[in-house]
Order: structure tokens, then C-alpha cells, then sequence
């Protein structure tokens, strides 16, 4: 039945003839008028209605009116208006089917009559080809854009005279039935997320790309990166600086960027400080350990205490705060520099053996004292992090004093009998076993003898000759036996599990005297040996041949 009119979306179709393509209204009207009013039919039942769909508006007419030619002219105006904000090349199209239909004036008061009620043009706004709302006057977006513009000129860093959108933004006629358009507010927020503008300025670009740092000028990026540089040199006032470059590829160039991007050098600086990563640290609570912490972060313990100079597990209180990681600026600079430090030359250590001290028992002769050296060093180095370290020289300001240590080779010999008497006060062994505990300070209290420990029973005999003036129990000591040797020298025997001579009883050296035990204050059987010269205990090693 219909005639329609159609958007371009349909254009497509031309093979059907019966389709006119039109650019303007004017042939609108020609062609309406060709097809309508040389039709003379009787019958004059036309019906109309409109008809509207996502991509195209019909308008179908349908039905007849008896209104008179002279409206023709207003109403088609009143519709060649709307058309004309359509951006689509309108396609008429007439189908022979119709003919009966009555004149176009008939037709057109009706066509306008029913637009007018359900089909009102608005605006579709589009981002990047895409739709983003409805407005229901071209212009508004023009304001809209303007009010952005005003806003990226007051909030960024940018100059906004040369700024150009960076995403296509379009306005497109649309017919629609009950379509809600943007409220002026709204689509200021619509823009403001989906729109951005474009200034000529300059970036940083780092690693191709990996980050890119906005300017407004290529002056303001270069001197980012000398103020960079500048820092690393001023952080080693110390060195000699031999070179710096960039540890990561660094290019600093001209170009478009986005307004809202574009940074100060000292914004830049401290973004780049910042790094890409944010600093975590982890707050202690009750009942976390180093290593829960570390586990739970998905770090390691030395991780932790890497980034956490002076942690100690024991040391953490709830409420302390840890860091987990480390913080990897965006660009570094690697340094090159020659450095002059005193390093501490350590100690050798002489070990000379002797047969005065026991076995595992030693003695330092001389305390070793430190030495230093001065070393020169060309290192290339960034952030804490040494990529190359060569010795350049080493000058020795104070040598090293190496520590003597006596180094004990005696051991428990078997008792001899060959010879008797006390003639040089060198003792024999007393009994066989090993040393179990040295004579001197221990702990908080001192050992008068030497434990030489070995099974109960061993034969325990005089270690050179004397007389006995004591054999029997004695308190701590528990059965104990003391020889007199003469001179002011005596010997004690103690913890014996049996006494095999006297009081008054004279012994040789060698002989035996009794059996080891572990009488007294003993725990386990042990022969305890004193060596008492004029009433004072001394070292029995020193004693002992
Ligand atoms: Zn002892």
C-alpha cells in the first residue's frame, strides 16, 4: 500500500525503480506531487500512519483526507524542515500499487498531522562512531564542547588554543518515537568521561612505551631528564663521576598528547620517583611471624629484611609497620664514578701447637688487631643496585696484626713406675680418659682441677711421689685422696669410687692409689686432678709432662 520515506541506511536498494533518490526536499515535493496527483480514484480511503525503526523512518500513508490543495504548500515546508536536519539523503519511494490514492495535497496534510504527534526529530550524539546519548538541539553540543574546552583550559597543564578532540564527535538527525534526550548537565558528564582533547606538547617515552610521561613543551621533558641526571651526580658528591646515562631506553620527543595528561617537571619528578608499582607495607598483628608475613605476602623472609633494614624477628611489636616492596622508579640513572674507601683488612690467625696446653684446649698469645687499606673502585651503579665493580688500586694504610693462638697437642699418657719422686715438679698423668673439663673459669664459678673423665675403676695412680695426708670421704669431693709431694706441693685425687691407700701411707710415682669414681658432686665417673702449689690451685696442664 505505502509510500515511504526512507533514510539512506536503505539506499542500498536501488535496483528497485521505484525508489528516487533526493538531496533535498524540493524533489521531495516534485516527486510527491508526480506520483500523487495525477491519481483520480473514487474510492479515497487512504490511511496513514508512521512508522519508525531503530535505523530508518517511514512514513506509510494510509489514508485519505478531504483537505484542500492550498495547505499543500505550508505542510510540506512544515516537513521538508524536519527533513532537511536529517544528514541522510532521503530516498522516496512510490509504489504503483497505490495509485487509487488521492491528491498529494490530501496526502501531506495527513503526513504532517502525524509526525507532528509521534515522531519528533532529535539528535543523536556519537563518540567514536558509537552512540552516546540524544539531544534534542544540535547546538547543544557545540556549547557542550565549548564548556568542556573552557574547563581542560582551567584544570590542566595544558594550553588548549591549538587543542584538538582526540575522538571523532558527531551529531545525526534521528527521527524517534518518545527518545529522552540528555539533559545539558548530563551530557556535560557524557563528554567529560568519553571525550578528550589533544595539544601539541611533548613526552618522555620509556622502554617504547612502557611509560609515557606528558608536557606541554619539549623543554619541560628535557628538563625532567637533566634534573634527573643532575640528581644522581649531587647523590654522589663523594665519587669522582665519570659518566651517567639512562638505565632504561629514554627518548624525549615532540607530539600529541592528551590535555588532561600533561604534567609539570616537578609533577613528573615525583611520578617517576613514585615509580609504576605503590609501595605496600603490611601492619603487624598479633600472633605473625617474619616468615608468616613474608609467606602471606608472597615474599621471602630476606626479602623483608632487605627492604627493611634493622628488622629483627624477635624484635616486631603489633602495630609495626613492615614494607614488602621495593620501590623501582620509572627511570633511573646509571652512574659511572671512580670512589676512594677505607676498607678493614682483617687479621691472619698463627696457630702454634703445644704440649703444655690438653688437647682441644687453647690459649691466645696475641690479640690480632684489624688493619685498613684504602681501595679505589670504578663502579657503574642506579638505585642501590651495582652493575659493575673494578678494583682500580689498593693502598694499605695500617697493616693487619695477626692474632697467636697456642694450640693444645697433650694427651693422657699411661702411667709410668719407672722413676719415683718429685724431682722437677713435673707430674705424670694420674689416670688415663679424656679431658672433660679444663681447669679455670666456669661459668659463674671456678674448676681448681682438671676432670679427666674415663670408666669407674680405672686405675687412678700418685702422679709423682709423696706421702698421703688425706684419704677418705670429703663433701663435694666425694672419696678423695690428697699427696703431699714436698716443696709446697700437693695433689688431689676426687670422686673415687675406691681409696686403695692410707693417711701417712708413702706412694710413688705411678703407683696406684685408688680407682676412678663418680663420688660427690659428680655427674658421671670422673677423675678430678688438682695441682696445688703453696695453698693455691694451679693449672695442672702446666704441671703435667
Ligand atoms: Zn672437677
Amino acid at each position: 500500500m505505502s509510500k515511504e520515506i526512507r533514510n539512506d541506511s536503505e539506499c542500498s536498494k536501488t535496483d528497485d525503480k521505484d525508489w528516487h533518490q533526493v538531496t533535498s526536499i524540493e524533489q521531495i515535493e516534485a516527486a510527491i506531487k508526480k506520483e500523487f496527483s495525477d491519481e483520480s480514484d473514487s474510492r479515497k480511503t487512504v490511511t496513514a500512519e508512521v512508522k519508525n525503526d531503530k535505523a530508518n523512518w517511514k512514513i506509510v500513508l494510509k489514508k485519505k483526507n478531504e483537505k484542500a490543495e492550498e495547505n499543500f504548500a505550508s505542510e510540506a515546508k512544515s516537513l521538508k524542515d524536519k527533513i532537511y536536519h536529517s544528514r541522510f539523503m532521503t530516498t522516496i519511494r512510490a509504489q504503483k500499487a497505490e495509485r487509487f490514492l488521492a491528491g498529494a495535497a490530501v496526502v501531506l496534510v495527513l503526513v504532517v498531522a502525524l509526525v507532528s504527534v509521534s515522531v519528533s526529530t532529535c539528535y543523536e550524539v556519537l563518540v567514536d562512531g558509537e552512540n552516546v546519548c540524544y539531544i534534542s538541539s544540535a547546538s547543544e553540543l557545540d556549547a557542550a564542547l565549548k564548556d568542556l574546552k573552557a574547563q581542560a583550559d582551567a584544570n590542566t597543564n595544558a594550553d588548549m588554543t591549538e587543542a584538538v578532540l582526540s575522538t571523532d564527535v558527531e551529531v545525526a538527525a534521528k527521527h524517534k518515537v518518545f527518545v529522552e534526550t540528555a539533559s545539558e548537565s548530563e551530557l556535560a558528564e557524557i563528554l567529560q568521561e568519553k571525550v578528550s582533547w589533544q595539544v601539541p606538547g611533548a613526552k618522555i617515552v620509556v622502554n617504547n612505551g612502557e611509560s609515557v610521561l606528558a608536557f606541554a613543551t619539549l623543554t619541560d621533558a628535557q628538563s625532567v631528564l637533566d634534573t634527573l641526571t643532575q640528581n644522581a651526580i649531587a647523590a654522589n658528591s663523594g665519587a669522582k663521576v665519570l659518566d651517567t646515562r639512562f638505565y632504561e631506553d629514554v627518548t624525549a620527543e615532540e607530539g600529541n598528547v592528551d590535555a588532561e595528561d600533561i604534567l609539570t617537571p616537578e609533577q613528573a619528578l615525583a611520578q617517576i620517583a613514585e615509580g609504576k608499582e605503590e609501595v605496600k607495607t603490611h601492619t603487624v598483628v598479633s600472633g605473625e611471624s617474619l616468615w608468616s608475613i613474608a609467606s602471606d605476602n608472597g615474599t621471602s623472609v630476606s626479602t623483608l629484611n632487605e627492604l627493611n633494614p634493622g628488622l629483627r624477628e624477635d624484635r616486631i611489636q603489633i602495630g609495626q609497620e613492615i614494607k614488602l616492596n621495593k620501590i623501582e622508579p620509572l627511570i633511573n640513572v646509571v652512574v659511572d664514578k671512580v670512589v676512594t674507601v677505607s676498607e678493614a683488612i682483617p687479621y691472619g690467625e698463627t696457630v702454634k701447637e703445644s704440649s703444655k696446653l690438653m688437647k682441644g684446649e687453647t690459649q691466645v698469645v696475641t690479640k690480632g688487631v684489624e688493619g685498613s687499606k684504602d681501595v679505589t673502585y670504578q663502579i657503574s651503579e642506579y638505585n642501590g643496585t651495582t652493575l659493575e665493580k673494578v678494583t682500580l688500586s689498593e693502598v694499605v694504610t695500617k697493616e693487619p696484626v695477626n692474632k697467636v693462638v697456642n694450640k693444645g697437642t697433650a694427651t693422657v699418657a699411661t702411667s709410668s713406675r719407672s722413676s719415683s719422686g718429685s724431682s722437677s715438679g713435673v707430674f705424670s698423668w694420674p689416670s688415663k680418659g679424656t679431658i672433660s673439663s679444663p681447669y679455670g673459669k666456669r661459668g659463674r664459678g671456678f674448676h681448681t682441677g682438671i676432670d679427666i673423665a674415663n670408666k669407674k675403676g680405672t686405675p687412678v695412680s700418685a702422679a709423682a711421689g709423696g706421702k698421703v695426708t688425706s684419704a677418705g670421704w670429703s663433701g663435694g669431693y666425694g672419696y678423695c685422696i690428697i699427696v703431699d709431694h714436698g716443696n709446697g706441693m700437693k695433689t688431689r685425687y676426687a670422686h673415687l669410687s675406691k681409696i686403695l691407700v692410707s693417711v701417712g701411707d708413702s706412694v710413688s710415682r705411678g703407683e696406684k692409689i685408688g680407682e676412678v669414681g663418680s663420688t660427690g658432686n659428680s655427674t658421671g665417673p670422673h677423675l678430678h686432678f688438682e695441682v696445688i702449689v703453696n695453698g693455691s690451685t694451679k693449672n695442672p696442664i702446666n704441671y703435667l709432662k
